[in-house]
C-alpha cells in the first residue's frame, strides 16, 4: 500500500516543444488515451516510459499476469529504476495469487486509472501483451469507451525470428537473476495451474523438476531443468507469434487504426548503437505521433 501510494505522487515532466497537456485538455471534446501494443518482449514498458517522461502522463499495465503481486523475473516486470518516477498503476496490484483477474476486473480497473489519471490533468498510457484485455476495454463495452475516449494505438513490432532469438535469451538472463528459486517459493504440488498467476510461462514448465528433484542424480536433474528452460523459451516463443496474430486480426479484420513502429534493427544490433536505433525508429516517430495526436 505505502509503495502504491509512493507511486501515485505527482512527478514534474517536461513535455516537447512546450507542449502543455492542460492547456490542450481546456480544448479538447473528448479525453485521449494512448494504448501501446506488441508482442512480448518488443519493448512496450520502454516505449511507454519514455513517452511519460515526454508528456504528463502515467501508465496502466495491460499484462494479464504482471497485474499479480509477485513472480516479478519470470513476468518480466518493470522494475521501479526502470519506471523512472512514472506513475505505474494496475502493476502487482492482486495479492492473492490464486484469485482470477479476467477481462472485466480489468475495464473495471483499468477505466477507474484513466478516470484518476485525466482527473490529474495527465495522459493515461496503456501498456502491456494481452490484447484481449485492450480489446474488451475498447470494443467490450458497447462502444462506450470509444464514445467517450479517443484512442491513438501504437505497436512496437519485432521481425519474429529476430524476437524469438531476443526472448529465448532474455530466459537465460531469467536465469541468471533467479527465476528458479523464484518459482520454488511459490510452488504448491495441490495447486491449480489453470488459475492465478501460476498460469504465467515459467511456472508450470518447472512442475516435474520440483516434485522430484530429491529423487534424481545431479545429471538427470541438469538435464530437467535444462529440458524446463527450453520449454519455458518453447512457449515465450509461441505466445509472441500468438499476440502477434492477435495484433494482425485487430488491424485487418476489426479496422484498429495501429502506427507501427518497427524495433527490428534495435535488437539486431544490441548493445552498442542499439539505444541511438530506439530513439531514431521509435521514440522518437512514437513522441511526434502522440504530440500530433493531443494537438488536433
Ligand atoms: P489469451 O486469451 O490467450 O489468454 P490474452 O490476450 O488474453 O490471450 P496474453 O497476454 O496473450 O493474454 O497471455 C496469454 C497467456 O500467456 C497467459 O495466460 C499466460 O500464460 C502467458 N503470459 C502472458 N503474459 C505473461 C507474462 N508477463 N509472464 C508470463 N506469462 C505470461
Amino acid at each position: 500500500m505505502m509503495s502504491m501510494c509512493k507511486q501515485l505522487q505527482p512527478t514534474v515532466h517536461i513535455p516537447p516543444c512546450g507542449l502543455n497537456l492542460e492547456a490542450f485538455n481546456s480544448r479538447r471534446q473528448k479525453n485521449k488515451v494512448v494504448i501501446v501494443m506488441g508482442a512480448t518482449g518488443t519493448g512496450k514498458s520502454r516505449l511507454s516510459v519514455d513517452l511519460a517522461t515526454l508528456f504528463p502522463a502515467e501508465i496502466i499495465n495491460s499484462d494479464k499476469m504482471q497485474v499479480y503481486e509477485g513472480l516479478d523475473i519470470v513476468t518480466n516486470k518493470i522494475t521501479v529504476e526502470e519506471q523512472r518516477g512514472v506513475p505505474h498503476h494496475l502493476l502487482g496490484m492482486v495479492k492473492n495469487p490464486n484469485a482470477d483477474f479476467d477481462a472485466e476486473d480489468f475495464c473495471d480497473e483499468a477505466s477507474e486509472a484513466i478516470d484518476t489519471i485525466t482527473d490529474r490533468d495527465r495522459l493515461p498510457i496503456i501498456a502491456g501483451g494481452s490484447n484481449s484485455f485492450i480489446e474488451h476495454l475498447v470494443d467490450g463495452l458497447d462502444y462506450s469507451f470509444r464514445a467517450k475516449f479517443e484512442c491513438l494505438f501504437l505497436w512496437v513490432d519485432v521481425s519474429m525470428p529476430v524476437l524469438h532469438t531476443y526472448v529465448s535469451d532474455r530466459v537465460d538472463e531469467m536465469v541468471r537473476n533467479g527465476m528458479v528459486e523464484e518459482v520454488r517459493r511459490m510452488f504448491d504440488p495441490d495447486a491449480s495451474y489453470n488459475r492465478g498467476i501460476r498460469r504465467a510461462i515459467g511456472v508450470p514448465e518447472f512442475d516435474r523438476y520440483f516434485r522430484d528433484e530429491m529423487l534424481y542424480d545431479e545429471r538427470t536433474r541438469a538435464r530437467v531443468l535444462q529440458e524446463a528452460f527450453n520449454e519455458i523459451k518453447d512457449n515465450t516463443c509461441k505466445l509472441a507469434c500468438r499476440q502477434l496474430g492477435k495484433i494482425h486480426r485487430l488491424r485487418s479484420r476489426d479496422g484498429w487504426s495501429l502506427h507501427r513502429l518497427d524495433a527490428t534493427e534495435v535488437y539486431r544490433r544490441r548493445g552498442k548503437g542499439a539505444e541511438q536505433t530506439w530513439k531514431r525508429h521509435v521514440a522518437a516517430p512514437s513522441a511526434a505521433i502522440v504530440e500530433q495526436f493531443l494537438r488536433n
